[in-house]
C-alpha cells in the first residue's frame, strides 16, 4: 500500500477497502538528523563539554540519533477481523512497556500501559494494542494527552463499544531533578463509552487494570 508522506503530520493513516479492513499506519515525523547533530554539539558546548575529546566526539550525532528514535514509532498494520462469535466481555493488555518523552523538558518518562476494550463489531489484533501505544509515545508528549490519545484512536479506528486505558509511568524530569521524587509514578487514565459509563464494566476494566474501581 502506497505511503503519502507529502504532508507534515505525525500520522499518516489509509484507510482499505471494506474487503481488506487493514489500516496501514506510518508516522513520518519530521527530523532532520544532521541539523539535529549540529544542535547538540552546540548545546553540549554551550554546557561546556570538550568536543575535542575523542571520547565524546561522537556523542553529538549519538544524541541525535537516540532522540530520532524515541520520536519515530514504528510502522503498523491495524489488523482487525469480524467479531463473529460475539465476544462481548473485556479484551484488555496489561504490562504494555512505553518510553516517552516529557515535552517540557526533552527527558524520558517509562512506564506500563493497561489498554482495554469492549469489542462492537470488530476485534483486534492483540499486538496492536501496543503498537497503538507507541504511536502516541514516540512524540514529545505530556502523560495526560498520550492517554487520551490512545484511548480515542481506538475508539475512532475500532468502534468498540467501550475503551479503557491506565497509564503509570515515572518521569525522569520529576524523579532526577527538581523535587528528586524517586521512585514517585504518575498513573492517568483514559474511559470511554461503556468502559466509562456502566460501573460495573468500569469496575471490572480498572480491577483486571491493576486499579480498584
Ligand atoms: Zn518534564
Amino acid at each position: 500500500m502506497s505511503v503519502d508522506n507529502s504532508e507534515r503530520t505525525q500520522s499518516l493513516i489509509h484507510l482499505a477497502p471494506p474487503h481488506r479492513p487493514d489500516l496501514r499506519v506510518a508516522p513520518r515525523p519530521r527530523i532532520d538528523l544532521g541539523r539535529a547533530e549540529a544542535a547538540a554539539r552546540d548545546l553540549l558546548d554551550a554546557l561546556g563539554l570538550d568536543l575535542d575529546d575523542a571520547t565524546v566526539a561522537d556523542t553529538p550525532g549519538r544524541m541525535a540519533r537516540a532522540f530520532s528514535e524515541l520520536l519515530t514509532p514504528r510502522d503498523f498494520t491495524l489488523t482487525t477481523f469480524p467479531n463473529d462469535e460475539g465476544y462481548d466481555e473485556l479484551v484488555i493488555a496489561r504490562q504494555i512497556p512505553f518510553t516517552s518523552v516529557c515535552e517540557h523538558h526533552m527527558l524520558p518518562f517509562t512506564g506500563v500501559a493497561a489498554v482495554g476494550y469492549l469489542p462492537g463489531a470488530r476485534i483486534l489484533g492483540l499486538s496492536k494494542l501496543a503498537r497503538v501505544v507507541e504511536l502516541f509515545a514516540r512524540r514529545p508528549q505530556v502523560q495526560e494527552r498520550l492517554t487520551t490519545q490512545v484511548a480515542r484512536w481506538l475508539d475512532s479506528h475500532l468502534s468498540p463499544r467501550g475503551v479503557g486505558v491506565v497509564m503509570e509511568a515515572e518521569h525522569s524530569c520529576m524523579t532526577l531533578r527538581g523535587v528528586e521524587a524517586h521512585g514517585a509514578t504518575t498513573v492517568t487514565s483514559a474511559l470511554l463509552g461503556a468502559v466509562r459509563s456502566d460501573p460495573l464494566t468500569r469496575g471490572e476494566f480498572l480491577s483486571l487494570a491493576g486499579r480498584r474501581g
